[in-house]
């Protein structure tokens, strides 16, 4: 039975596997992992052992074609990624896409992914929400930025450690420095955080803060 799973990984605390993710990776034919190294270790940690292709933005183009190849021949695959759900910021929509195209019965897996519960802990209203991911590092940020000024709806972002200063900076600019927001860091780890305030006291907490691990921004919208 052709079928292609994206199945969730932990975000950091391993408990965080779903039961039946452990199962379809158990029954799969075969692994696509964004990097094959880190899900030989999840898989090693279940117990499961399975053979692992390499599948990330860098080759998902050229091997499309194969893997739908594979697939329409009866093949099962599932597809993981280094953490969260698949196609979350993260390759996948483009296999699905195609899987999609060509008839192959795509089934994804609820489980982690990190704006969920950086969202619902904000404090923010999480009734109606924007999932804005990693904005354009160069070309098209500022429109992107003046775009978003004006969103009504709870706003999500994703950012690097190393970006994240500026990227509340810029949000003080656009939005001004009393628009409310939240910093998830570290989610499921050992020292996970969660910063509320103004993006002015934002701003404030990481300047004087080592910034470091993984963070969610979520902004009130206007
Ligand atoms: N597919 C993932 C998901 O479902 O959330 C997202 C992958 S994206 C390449 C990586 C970004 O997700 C990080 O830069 C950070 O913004 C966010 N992220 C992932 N794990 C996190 C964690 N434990 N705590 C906070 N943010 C996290």
């Amino acid at each position: 039975m052709s079928r292609l799973y994206l199945i969730p990984t932990p975000i950091g605390n391993l408990e965080d596997i779903t039961l039946r993710a452990k199962r379809i990776l158990s029954e799969v034919d075969l692994v696509l992992a964004e990097d094959s190294r880190k899900a030989g270790f999840l898989l090693k940690h279940l117990g499961i052992s399975k053979p692992i292709r390499a599948h990330h933005k860098f080759n998902e183009h050229k091997t499309l074609q194969t893997v739908v190849e594979e697939l329409k021949h009866g093949k099962t695959f599932g597809l993981v990624t280094d953490a969260g759900t698949p196609g979350i910021s993260d390759p996948g929509f483009l296999l699905v896409r195609e899987c999609i195209r060509e008839g192959i019965a795509v089934e994804t897996l609820p489980g982690p992914t990190a704006f969920i519960p950086a969202l619902v802990n904000s404090g923010l209203p999480a009734d109606r929400f924007v999932f804005e991911g990693f904005l354009p590092h160069k070309k098209g940020r500022k429109k992107r930025l003046e775009f978003l000024a004006d969103e009504e709806r709870t706003i999500i972002l994703y950012e690097s450690p190393h970006r994240l200063l500026k990227l509340l900076e810029e949000l003080k600019e656009w939005f001004g420095e009393e628009r409310q927001a939240a910093v998830a860091r570290e989610l499921t780890k050992m020292h996970e955080e969660n910063v509320r305030g103004t993006l002015n006291e934002l701003t404030t907490y990481y300047n004087t803060h080592t910034v470091k691990g993984e963070f969610v921004l979520i902004v009130a919208g206007k």
